[in-house]
């Protein structure tokens, strides 16, 4: 039975990748040689990985999957899709960069969203009306070459035509880009073309074949894949699908004479058995049966028997044994974690060891003794007590979590009394002016904030300078809200590298990695939290640095939490409990936090939630089951909080129109939402829905320098106010400000508090 990966990790065991571009950008435009640097690393990776895939019992590898900046991007390049605003000819690398990051004058970077339900960002491809494709297949040929050159047995790995137009872009009003696909497909046909001879497999990804497609997608998007099929030849076509089950699309492949159909089977395993009836008889089966998605070891015996089921089915020969899908998401080796915790360590498995894995699956499900001189029987059974030791492991294990939460009843969710009981007391107890100003947490991480942290977690500088150093700063960051006039203030967060990661530090059933990183975009990486066991909190997390912050100021000020869905996407969690159960147990030291917080003398409370959106399933039906208990873990959050307490809630860059019902549901006090890109037409969900509570939607970008003027956020402000009733209006920024730089943060916000003032005196004249 053959092994394969649909694509692995790009950055390098010691993120080479991201040293090489950073280098290369700092070089400056068209230098030559540093350009020719940047390639030669790419080549090298590319071998190393190809190179280690193979040594850890992998088949097949991937060919097209690496990428120096994103694999759309690259697609998008092969078919001669730069946009008309950025300037053509000159040096191609160059090209791809502006087109990634932005270049001169109006070479705006083309817009970046999140892969499926991943946080990995891919460049959004833009299509006009009457887009013409010049296809190139040059990159990839050299590529094989590369791997040729290895005496690799290779596989080109592309993103498909249908998830390639599926998630590109329309910029002419009007058009529909599902009338490309012909022209696509074609374009796609010449690529395939040129591969055709020189390879035995290519892969084509379409993930896209995991939603609810609308009713005139799939038979389209069997013609383009029929054809593809023939383009390819003698080239075999792997239609690769993945984040989900495809059964509710398998009219694009049933009875296509496909060289092999991927599934995912460790988000769907309930696909398989009625996949045999769609396939040709020369069509194999791969199956990803161990986890792209996670970090953890594989269940052998779970693993195994979908393969063995489809050998019965269809013979070794037409079986392959694969991740469920590109190891991208995953990070690269556990041999760097040598901190780790041996216990911890043992259960884990990041990329190359999911190859291993993999090969002793393929062997035994094959029917063989012994793969690379290990058991079967042994392997399987060592997996299972090895698993078995893990699940009962008393460091994973907290009795008092586990019984409170048993006991959490559906009062433990509600605050004691209604929005607008609540927002009485609230008034008395805050005497807040009309369109009250706030921020969202964060003030300028400053290179001296960030070397500070430095030296202290390298151990040179000591705890007592550390702190120190961390009240100066929030004393200044509180004297310069008092002088710009805001009306609840914030300690600012100097003291947090990450919003998760900070709390991750803080709560027991966590643990961190030495190099799990994994890519975010670009040469951006980031290392998630690993949640291990049952979550807990040994201490008060945020309750000194927001006491010390009220201490130097009458205003309100207000204490700062990540909450439990967010903490929960953003990291890496265990496998052996349902997540709603994980994030209900993070919501439950949350509660503790808020408590102890209120009980110090904090009178309004911030709980960010700006993954809530991302964490979505991709289907339609899933969607409500998850929405449930993500609400349901905010509000055990804050459910401690006395009526006067003023809760708010956090939300930001992602589309919110659809779910702004169960935002409502959260019950929080206040919200502050993203809103100023889009010129508040985020409002136009709140005109159809009327938002029961406060909102404060951000009138200004802090994703930039731009200093808007307090004319234009004061139009934003009357804006809202012609939706949301103006006694339940704030006045903030979209987003935190930890990425900006002081001077246009306090230029920005003088000018808001300008505009709020104004705006108070246009909307309440008397
Ligand atoms: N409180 C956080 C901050 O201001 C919120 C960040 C976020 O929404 N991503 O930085
Ligand atoms: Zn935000």
């Amino acid at each position: 039975m053959l092994t394969h990966t649909l694509g692995f990790p790009r950055m390098g065991a010691a993120r080479e990748l991201k040293k090489a571009l950073e280098t290369y950008w700092n070089a400056g435009a068209n230098n030559r040689e540093a350009g020719r640097a940047l390639l030669d690393t790419a080549k090298a990776l590319r071998l190393r990985h190809w190179t280690a895939q193979v040594q850890a019992g992998i088949d097949i590898v991937p060919v097209g999957d690496f990428s120096l900046y994103d694999h759309m991007l690259d697609m998008a390049m092969r078919l001669g899709l730069a946009p008309a605003r950025f300037a053509a000819g000159g040096d191609p690398l160059d090209l791809y960069f502006r087109m990634a990051r932005g270049g001169q004058g109006d070479e705006t970077a083309m817009e970046m969203t999140k892969w499926f339900d991943t946080n990995y960002h891919y460049i959004v491809p833009e299509l006009t009306r009457g887009q013409t494709f010049t296809p190139d297949a040059s990159d990839l040929l050299a590529q094989l070459d590369e791997a040729e050159a290895a005496g690799l047995r290779a596989k080109i790995a592309l993103p498909g035509p249908c998830t390639f137009l599926h998630l590109a872009k329309s910029v002419d009003d009007g058009f529909d880009r599902f009338e490309l696909l012909p022209a696509l497909t074609e374009a796609y046909a010449d690529i395939l073309g040129k591969l055709a001879g020189r390879a035995e497999w290519i892969q084509l990804d379409e993930p896209v074949l995991a939603l609810d497609l609308p009713q005139f997608l799939p038979r389209r998007f069997r013609a383009a894949i029929e054809r593809l099929i023939e383009a390819a030849r003698p080239a075999r076509v792997m239609l690769a699908t993945y984040f989900g089950g495809v059964s509710q699309n398998a009219d694009v492949y049933s009875g296509l004479p496909l060289g092999a159909l991927h599934l995912d089977l460790c988000r769907a395993p309930e696909q398989l058995a009625g996949v045999y009836a769609h396939l040709t008889p020369e069509t194999a089966l791969s199956l990803g049966v161990v986890d792209g998605r996670n970090i953890w070891r594989v269940d052998a015996e779970q693993a195994l028997r979908p393969l063995q089921n489809a050998v019965e089915h269809l013979g070794a020969a037409r079986v392959m044994a694969a991740p469920s899908c590109s190891l991208l998401h995953c990070p690269m080796s556990l041999e760097a974690e040598t901190s780790l915790d041996p216990e911890i360590r043992s259960a884990m498995a990041f990329a190359l060891e999911k190859c291993a894995e993999l090969r002793t699956l393929a062997d035994c499900a094959a029917g063989l003794e012994t793969s690379r001189g290990v058991v079967c029987a042994g392997w399987l059974a060592e997996n299972r007590r090895a698993r078995e030791a893990w699940a009962a492991n008393p460091h994973r294990r907290n009795d008092v979590v586990r019984t409170r939460l048993a006991a959490v009843t559906p009062r433990m969710l509600t605050r004691a009394q209604p929005y607008p009981e609540r927002a009485k007391l609230q008034r008395a107890a805050l005497s807040l002016p009309p369109l009250p100003t706030t921020t969202i947490g964060s003030f300028p991480q400053t290179a001296e904030v960030r070397a500070a942290r430095a030296k202290f977690r390298k151990g040179d500088m000591t705890d007592e300078a550390y702190d120190a150093f961390l009240r100066d700063t929030i004393r200044a960051t509180v004297g310069i809200q008092e002088r710009l006039g805001l009306d609840v203030l914030v300690h600012g967060e100097p003291e947090r590298n990450d919003m998760v990661e900070h709390f991750g530090e803080k709560l027991a059933g966590f643990c961190f990695t030495r190099n799990g990183w994994v890519q975010s975009y670009g040469s951006r990486c980031v290392k998630p939290p690993v949640i291990y066991g049952d979550v807990s909190r040994p201490a008060p997390m945020t309750v000194a640095w927001s006491s010390y912050a009220q201490s130097l100021t009458k205003k309100p000020m207000k204490g700062m939490l990540t909450g439990p869905v967010t903490i929960l996407c953003w990291s890496f969690v265990r496998d052996d409990q349902p997540r709603a159960e994980t994030c209900a147990q993070i919501a439950l030291a949350l509660r503790d936090e808020v408590a102890d917080l209120q009980a110090a003398g904090i009178r309004i409370i911030q709980i960010d939630e700006p993954a809530l959106r991302e964490g979505m399933p991709l289907r339609g039906r899933d969607r409500d089951g998850y929405l449930r208990w993500a609400v349901d873990a905010f509000r055990l959050a804050v459910g401690s909080a006395a009526p006067q307490t003023q809760i708010h809630t956090h939300m930001c860059y992602c589309e919110f129109n659809e779910i702004v019902e169960w935002i409502a549901k959260l019950d929080a006090d206040v919200i502050s939402i993203e809103a100023s890109r889009s010129r508040m037409e985020l409002l136009s969900a709140f005109r159809r829905f009327r938002y029961p509570n406060e909102i404060g939607p951000g009138v200004y970008d802090i994703h930039s320098p731009r200093v808007p003027d307090a004319r234009e956020m004061l139009e934003l402000i009357h804006r809202a106010a012609a939706v949301i009733p103006k006694e339940r209006l704030w006045v903030n920024p979209d987003c935190g400000l930890k990425t900006r730089a002081w001077p246009e943060t306090l230029a920005s916000l003088t000018n808001m508090v300008q505009a709020a003032r104004l705006a108070r005196v246009e909307l309440f004249p008397d």
